[in-house]
């Protein structure tokens, strides 16, 4: 008995259909891990920013409190109209640091009110945080303003964390010394402790603060996170409006780090 080719036709016909489902299929599934994968990348590359040295109720340092709210301000204690400054950047619900002196091994802002000094008894050391963490109210912890010689002294560092461990604070380490003990420091008392990645200004053209912010991208796409420290200068402002408007990382609030 000879098979009939009509039969045979369908039976190849189908097959083809079968094979050609079976490729649309393959291929849908692929795009569709394809995209799962590159949110699931994107959802976790997350940025952290600092802005410190904000001091003095001035529109430049306004308009940094304007910016979205993930942004994280960090306020000199001693500044003028600190309280005005403070009770806005609450309102519009950023994340506040109180960015306390420290001495540096070479430092025009020895000025600086209750600056903590390597040679400071723990209990000055202590006495000048609380004054510290006193004006600035309502702040989730610290990060230091300069600082190179302070934080590179771990028993310096000792009686900051003891403070910080006691109020349950963060210290954040804006990293202006390689030799920072900071983190030693913090794990030994268990205060939470994050470390600067980057500076984004220390050239202050907005073009370099541009490239800066994509270095920051790249970290934090490899790593996971980054975090980087800028100050209330023209070119920051201008650099991080732009950059905010267009970025596919996401930016939270130092907080939202120490949390995790
Ligand atoms: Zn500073």
């Amino acid at each position: 008995m000879g098979s009939n080719p009509t039969s045979s036709a369908i039976v190849s016909l189908k097959i083809r259909v079968y094979n050609v489902e079976k490729y649309f299929l393959f291929m849908m599934r692929s795009f569709l891990l394809f995209v799962v994968l590159s949110f699931s990348l994107m959802a976790q590359a997350r940025i952290a920013i600092v802005i410190d040295d904000m001091a003095h109720d001035m529109p430049l340092v306004n308009a940094f409190i304007d910016l979205p709210k993930e942004i994280t301000l960090a306020f000199m204690p001693d500044s003028e109209n600190l309280e005005i400054l403070l009770e806005k950047a609450r309102e519009k619900g950023h994340d506040i640091l109180a960015h306390v002196p420290m001495e540096a091994f070479r430092d025009p802002s020895t000025l600086r009110k209750n600056l903590l000094l390597v040679g400071d008894s723990r209990e000055t050391i202590q006495q000048k945080l609380e004054w510290h963490l006193k004006q600035v109210k309502g702040c989730i912890g610290i990060n230091n303003h300069t600082g190179s010689a302070f934080t590179s002294s771990y028993p310096s560092m000792c009686p900051v964390m003891e403070v910080l461990k006691e109020k349950k604070l963060f210290f954040f380490d804006s990293f202006t010394f390689h030799a920072s003990q900071g983190k030693k420091a913090a794990d030994a008392y268990g205060v939470p402790c994050l470390i600067k990645d980057i500076f984004l200004d220390n050239n202050e053209e907005t073009e370099k603060i541009l490239a800066q912010l994509k270095t920051l991208e790249e970290v934090a796409k490899k790593r996971g996170t980054a975090i980087a420290i800028g100050h209330p200068k023209p070119g920051t402002l201008a650099a991080l409006k732009s950059w905010l408007s267009e970025t596919s990382v996401v930016v939270v609030p130092l907080s939202k780090l120490f949390k995790e």
